[in-house]
């Protein structure tokens, strides 16, 4: 961990007009309602407010940070977080889109499913399959988050990123962020502002028909609760789904503490109102043990782990994000934003 000076970036974050506030409980800010306390935390609402904390951040040095959207794929440690989590909350634009022919563009902190039914409203289609997705536009879009045989990079054209190191903000084009495998080349210290999709014409009541689907097929194939989504991510293709290796390996329903897989889809691990975040290592450190010792595949965490001890994140870190185009992608978006 990087050190940082939290009375200076305290002192700026006055200067600059920005609220804050020290040791702020993150557990509710994810779905899976467990972990410490953000060390600062600022929610930033309007493009104004994400500036002003850019323009705070930019003479503190290398300030960890982690942007958060609805928390549907981040998990956070006991320990909480030692650094600034900046909240992306919902403002007046979350909750509208514009169409401008066939495309259309959303904020950052739009939830996914408004972001279906208000397309699906507009007589716009190909964005249905987001409904399914419980988290922001943003999230999305870092994530490169999919389902139902569709994922971003499929229709997203470009997103406004803006970077809290060099306060500049940029349109980059989808080309230039680097999406992959439930991941992209934005970092930390990148925020998604908004994003621009193209879509297409659509008969308003077939787009809702395939929403209804979608949300069946949900709720008859997925868990409720407190979870995040699919924990592991897919092995490479041919070596089975990451879900059909833990359900061979006969993991369903193991439990450790307050978290156990779930009976109903085993890439889910489903978190008890009693549950710690170390009781969701725990189930996921024996899952990735034991599919290891079965298959020889190493099983690699999809969900976001904030605020964990080097090992740890270590052991579940998605090495396919290391790949050397992947490393020039990063490089390449940090540069356009004027970061180097
Ligand atoms: C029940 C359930 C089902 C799910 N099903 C799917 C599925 O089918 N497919 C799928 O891909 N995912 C799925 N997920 C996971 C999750 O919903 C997606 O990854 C989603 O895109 C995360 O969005 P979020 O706003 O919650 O992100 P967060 O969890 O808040 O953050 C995730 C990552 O995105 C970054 N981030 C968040 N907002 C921004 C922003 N504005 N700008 C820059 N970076 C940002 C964070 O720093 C973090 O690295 C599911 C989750 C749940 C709980």
């Amino acid at each position: 961990m990087t050190a940082w000076d939290t009375d200076l970036v305290r002192r700026m974050l006055g200067e600059h007009d920005v609220q804050w506030e020290d040791n702020k409980p993150m557990a509710l800010l994810t779905t899976y309602a467990v972990g410490g306390m953000a060390r600062i935390a600022v929610t930033v609402r309007t493009y104004d407010d994400m500036q002003k904390l850019a323009v705070a951040l930019s003479v503190c040095g290398d300030v960890p940070l982690v942007v958060l959207g609805r928390g549907s794929n981040t998990l956070f440690s006991d320990s909480g977080f030692n650094g600034v989590v900046v909240i992306v909350g919902t403002s007046d634009e979350s909750k509208s889109i514009q169409c401008t022919g066939d495309v259309v563009s959303a904020a950052g902190s739009m939830l996914m499913p408004v972001l279906a039914r208000r397309s699906v409203q507009a007589a716009r289609g190909g964005l249905e399959w987001c409904v399914g997705i419980p988290g922001t536009v943003g999230g999305a879009v870092r994530m490169n988050a999919g389902g139902h045989g569709a994922e971003m990079v499929d229709s997203l054209l470009s997103a406004r990123v803006l970077s809290l190191r060099s306060g500049e903000t940029h349109v980059v084009p989808q080309a230039a962020l680097g999406l992959h495998f439930r991941g992209s080349a934005l970092s930390p210290h990148h925020i998604v502002v908004s994003a621009e999709f193209a879509t297409t014409s659509q008969d308003v009541q077939q787009g809702t028909a395939e929403i209804d689907h979608i949300v069946a097929w949900r709720r008859e194939h997925q868990p409720g609760g407190r979870n995040a989504g699919s924990v592991f991510v897919n092995p490479a293709p041919g070596a089975g789904s990451a879900g059909a290796l833990i359900d061979a390996a006969g993991l369903r329903g193991f439990t450790s503490g307050g978290a156990h897989v779930s009976e109903k889809h085993a890439n889910f691990i489903q978190a008890s109102d009693t549950a710690s975040a170390s009781d969701i290592i725990d189930v996921m450190n024996h899952v990735q043990n034991v599919v290891r010792e079965r298959t020889g595949t190493v099983l690699r965490s999809e969900v976001r782990l904030v605020g964990f001890a080097e090992d740890i994140a270590l052991q579940f870190a998605d090495t396919q994000h290391e790949a050397p185009q992947f490393i020039s992608a990063r490089h390449a978006l940090c540069s356009m934003l004027g970061e180097m």
